[in-house]
């Protein structure tokens, strides 16, 4: 196992003249009047550490196994590098290969190969220059994460994976079933008898944790939640997978102002993060997937964030015209194309839109007194559209009770939840951050199925 200051990020801060050994997997070989030049990765840090050895130094078997994806440690001294962009190469003075890796099959070969070829790959594309900055860039995002709300004293709580309350409607939820679906148990209706399953009723795979997170912030003040979170969806989309993960945020004695705020804090605090540790794996978003990568970060960094509300979102809509794909009057819902017009050309900066109709919004968001509109919040960022949903939450118990009734929802299923109202009820409020739509952001990276481990979508699910 590597040990802190055996990595090769620790390896390049080394003074010339220290012996090391470099652990890692071979980037390619290259061999020049007698000389093997290897680029070594071991995941650690963006740049490979350029390993020289002379011939007769290391027996030719040896050397033979050396070739690229093999997994090599290398022992020797580190030199002076006359290569541009690293301090230090390292002068081999003998090689363990422990698993090598044959030329004519490895499938990892070229430079260059397409992201629709490395998700067929996705058990080797971590040793790409890609993936590899685009996961540590997800560790270091994650890790922001936990920092930001843990310096406000935001304590984390698990909320289930697998639910009975198709709570939110959110979005289509997957069954979780262990009854024989060659031979279901009927009821007399000929219905499913779901009595007869594992938890003695329908369950499912959790589309967010947020009314269990309100049930932790009425105890804990502020809370949040961070893990995996499913949907349905059968949309074959850049920005969407059936599995993701999500950050949801929970605070009482807060409103939709509040949240707003928080809002902006905490993605300006990911991104100031990231540019900080991890700006060796920006450049190289910035240099070869998007040049526009830092500018933008840089630019929300520096930005208020525009506030406006959904009435007046639909006013600039109408006026500007657009012909849009689909057509904008007060009470739709806003499409990607309304989002990005607003954030990228109106704005041309960040932008919280609140104040959503009533009927395009979740039950369980605060009215407001002109009865028409909701305390939702959507934070749109140019280049991704909606990258946050949040609201108030109604707090109130009679008021709430109306709404579900009114949207046909089943009371009985919100007995929990209407009893936080009943009982040292608060105002209240939290949020919704798609952590690959964030890695998105700060990557450039196109779809979302390159920026996390193993993509589940519509079907795939390999790996
Ligand atoms: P969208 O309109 O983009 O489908 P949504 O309105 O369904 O999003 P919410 O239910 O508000 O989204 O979820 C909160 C956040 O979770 C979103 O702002 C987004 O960042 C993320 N998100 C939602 N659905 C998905 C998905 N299928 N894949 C990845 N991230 C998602
Ligand atoms: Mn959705």
């Amino acid at each position: 196992m590597l040990q802190p200051g055996e990595y090769i990020k620790d390896i390049f801060q080394m003074p010339v003249g220290t012996s090391v050994t470099a652990r890692g997997w071979v980037k390619t070989k290259r061999d020049s009047k007698g000389i093997s030049f290897i680029q070594l990765n071991d995941g650690s840090v963006f740049t490979d550490l350029q390993v020289v050895i002379d011939a007769d130094v290391v027996p030719e078997e040896t050397m033979q196994l050396v070739t690229t994806g093999s997994c090599i440690s290398v022992e020797g001294d580190l030199v002076e590098s006359p290569a541009k962009g690293q301090a230090v190469e390292l002068k081999g003075k003998s090689v363990e290969v422990h698993g090598s890796a044959d030329p004519a099959t490895y499938p990892l070969q070229k430079k260059g190969a397409s992201m629709e070829f490395l998700r067929e790959i996705a058990h080797l594309r971590p040793r790409s220059n890609t993936f590899g900055a685009v996961f540590r860039l997800r560790h270091a995002a994650s890790y922001a994460i936990h920092k930001f709300f843990q310096e406000r004293g935001f304590i984390w709580v698990h909320t289930p994976v697998i639910t009975a309350s198709d709570a939110e409607g959110a979005g289509a939820m997957f069954g979780v079933t262990t009854l024989d679906l060659m031979n279901l148990p009927r009821t007399e209706d000929r219905g499913i008898d779901w009595t007869k399953d594992f938890f003695g009723k329908q369950a499912y795979l959790t589309v967010s944790g947020q009314l269990e997170g309100e049930t932790f912030a009425e105890a804990l003040s502020n809370i949040y939640t961070f893990g995996p979170t499913f949907r349905a969806e059968n949309s074959n989309t850049p920005r969407h997978l059936a599995e993701f993960w999500m950050v949801e945020p929970e605070m009482a004695f807060c409103d939709l102002d509040d949240d707003r705020h928080l809002a902006e804090d905490f993605l300006k605090y990911i991104i100031a993060y990231v540019v900080d540790t991890r700006m060796d794996d920006l450049e190289f978003f910035n240099n070869r997937i998007d040049n526009t990568v830092l500018e933008t970060l840089e630019h929300v960094a520096n930005s208020d964030f525009e506030h406006i509300t959904y009435t007046e979102t639909i006013e600039i809509l109408e006026k500007a015209n657009r012909g849009w794909e689909f057509p904008v009057k007060w009470g739709v819902d806003l499409q990607s194309e309304h989002e990005r017009y607003i954030t990228e050309e109106v704005f041309k900066k960040p932008v919280v839109v609140t104040d959503y109709p009533k009927e395009i919004k979740a039950f369980y968001m605060r009215m407001n007194d002109d009865g028409k509109t909701v305390r939702a919040m959507d934070v749109l960022l140019p280049r991704i559209g909606e990258i946050i949903g949040g609201s108030q939450r109604e707090e109130r118990h009679d008021v709430l009770v109306e709404k579900i009734e009114s949207m046909g929802l089943p009371l009985e299923a919100y007995w929990w939840y209407l009893e936080l109202r009943k009982y040292g009820s608060v105002p209240h409020a939290g949020f919704g951050l798609g952590l690959e739509r964030m890695i998105m952001y700060l990557t450039g990276m196109k779809n979302i199925r390159d920026v996390i481990p193993f993509p589940r979508t519509p079907g795939n699910a390999e790996f």
